[in-house]
């Protein structure tokens, strides 16, 4: 443990100072608009839902629009996003949960935020944190579990025993940023078949290093 806690230590000095301006990357003005592209985001790319997302936000501008969407029209819109009858019917589902018990607000809890239909821990983290401010947990994704286990932080499988171990490490002051910086390191050079261990910061205290 005590040894965890240093080398996470070490590591959020490091990637703070590498990614300084970390931050979600699906385009976004609102807190809504981050959800929703979250939900988009499902077995697909940042950047392919980046693609749809403005002309997506211009036709529904909130949740209001989004809870009175009709199902066939917005399963075109979003097409191209993979598994789109699922998330048009997710998409609809919680933006009338949200007008219908939140006042059309998004809610500021994990807990709340966990009780709209398709949000897990991952996209709660995300929204509440990068949108919102809110240091509810740590987003644990497909680059925090890979990264967690090489770097030997977590020897867990499940993303939330993962990020359970990542909150006893990491301080709450963190948590936020924390998520942002493993995710960006895991896609620019922790590469999930080729990392390049050689050019790696962290390189001489992880665990995982293969020499180049
Ligand atoms: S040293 Fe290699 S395995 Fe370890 S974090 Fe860096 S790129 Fe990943």
């Amino acid at each position: 443990m005590e040894e965890r806690i240093l080398r996470t230590t070490e590591l959020i000095k490091r990637l703070g100072k590498l990614y300084p301006d970390a931050r979600a990357e699906l385009d976004h003005t609102t807190a809504f608009e981050l959800l929703v592209g979250s939900i988009l985001a499902a077995q697909n790319t940042d950047a392919n839902v980046n693609k749809v997302t403005p002309v997506l936000f211009r036709k529904y501008r909130g949740p209001q629009d989004l809870a009175a969407a009709d199902p066939a029209e917005l399963e075109k819109d979003i097409y191209t996003c993979g598994f789109f009858r699922q998330k048009a019917k997710t998409l609809i589902a919680l933006s009338q949960k949200l007008v219908d018990d939140f006042g059309g607000e998004l809610p500021r809890t994990m807990d709340e935020m966990l009780s709209l239909p398709g949000v897990g821990r991952k996209t709660a983290n995300v929204v509440l944190g990068e949108a919102m401010g809110v240091a509810a947990g740590i987003v644990v994704d497909t680059h925090n579990i890979r990264l967690s286990h090489l770097l030997g932080l977590s020897n867990e499988k499940a993303a939330d025993k993962i990020e359970r171990d990542l909150m006893q490490i990491v301080p709450k002051k963190h948590w936020i940023k924390f998520g942002q910086w493993i995710t960006w390191h895991g896609r620019r050079v922790c590469i999930a078949r080729r990392p390049k261990c050689g050019e790696c910061v962290l390189a001489d205290i992880c665990p995982s290093r293969q020499v180049e």
